[in-house]
């Protein structure tokens, strides 16, 4: 067998190998830990250092990318098929 045959077949398994994980992962788990406020969901203003709520997250959960990007899809789906 060709040794490029066998590098790019081994490349792509790994490359559908690690987006089935991360699919699985979104379908398991959609939300993950803000990383702005480290799942706290209060951030601190840089001046005085005082509390706030965390403007990027609700409460400390975001929606994976790849949760959002299935919900686009679906609800495009949905709508189109209504
Ligand atoms: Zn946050």
């Amino acid at each position: 067998m060709d040794p490029l045959l066998t590098l790019a077949i081994a490349v792509i398994t790994l490359a559908a190998l690690i987006t089935l994980g991360y699919v699985g992962l979104c379908w398991v788990s959609p939300f993950t830990r803000c990383r702005r406020c480290a799942g706290t969901g209060q951030t601190t203003t840089r001046i005085l250092h005082r509390p706030r709520g965390c403007r990027r997250c609700d409460r400390g959960h975001r929606l994976r990318t790849g949760r959002r990007v299935y919900n686009y899809f679906h609800r495009l789906r949905t709508e189109a098929t209504r």
